[in-house]
């Protein structure tokens, strides 16, 4: 079993750093080495690998001064993003063993078309795929390419830990309860999210089953969700209403 700690980066990025209480880490997107390193030293870690789930600097932008600390470092990122200094350059259903954990690899294009994410030791890291409440923005892909790699991540075992990059609970959960007003389980989240963020917690992982009860982006064919996009778009379908969802969102 890994234990996963979150290191804060900039106003809200999350760098999670998984180690295997011997000494050993990885982390994942360090869009800034500063906060990575003084990790490390506080704790008396080695880092032995660096995860990317895609090219955006927010989580690249440190990766080449933790090279250069850590001249064997094992750098694994997408193959369809164009990310600099990869050691190994990976792609759907490739499997990677992080301290003796079977992790897969996942194609996850919509935010960016070589978006990945990495699945092991029922841990799920995503990048700017899903966030608690909310999904990323299609910045390179199609909203239907988006909403399959949603469903993708749907279609997980419920009970996965959901370990997204960014600290945007709060501000989700304001568009989500704008959609679905009357769902009672937001309204328990919220309350839940604002005493952890009161505390400077974080609200994440989330997981697939907490993130199916509250995540309008997950919630396409409920009726609810259905009757909040209806003024805009003539395509109900999932896909319709999830392209319609998200646009909103861009200007929320
Ligand atoms: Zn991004």
């Amino acid at each position: 079993m890994l234990v996963v700690k979150s290191i804060p980066a900039f106003n809200d990025n999350y760098i999670w750093l998984i180690h295997n209480n011997q000494g050993q880490c990885a982390v994942v997107d360090p869009g800034d080495a500063t906060p990575v390193l003084a990790y490390l030293k506080e704790h008396d870690l080695q880092l032995n690998t660096i995860l990317i789930t895609h090219h955006h600097s927010d989580h690249i932008g440190g990766v080449s001064e933790l090279k250069r600390e850590f001249s064997d470092v094992t750098i694994v990122g997408p193959q369809k993003d164009a990310v600099a200094g990869l050691t190994h350059s990976v792609g759907a259903g490739q499997q990677l063993e992080l301290f003796g954990e079977h992790f897969i690899v996942l194609d996850l294009p919509g935010h960016t078309l070589g978006h990945i994410g990495f699945l092991g030791d029922g841990k799920l890291f995503c990048g700017d795929v899903l966030f608690s409440a909310g999904c990323g923005r299609v910045f390179e892909g199609t909203p239907a390419q988006m909403w399959q790699s949603l469903q993708k991540l749907a279609s997980l075992p419920v009970e996965t830990e959901v370990y997204s990059a960014h600290e945007y609970t709060s501000n989700n959960l304001s568009f989500a309860m704008a959609i679905e007003p009357s769902n009672p389980q937001l309204q328990i989240y919220r309350e839940k999210v604002n005493q952890l963020r009161a505390h400077q917690k974080p609200t994440l992982p989330t997981t697939i089953e907490q993130e199916k009860w509250i995540n309008p982006f997950l919630r396409v064919d409920m009726p609810e969700v259905i009757n909040s996009v209806a003024h805009k778009t003539e395509d109900l379908s999932p896909e319709g209403v999830f392209t319609a969802l998200r646009k909103w969102k861009d200007s929320f």
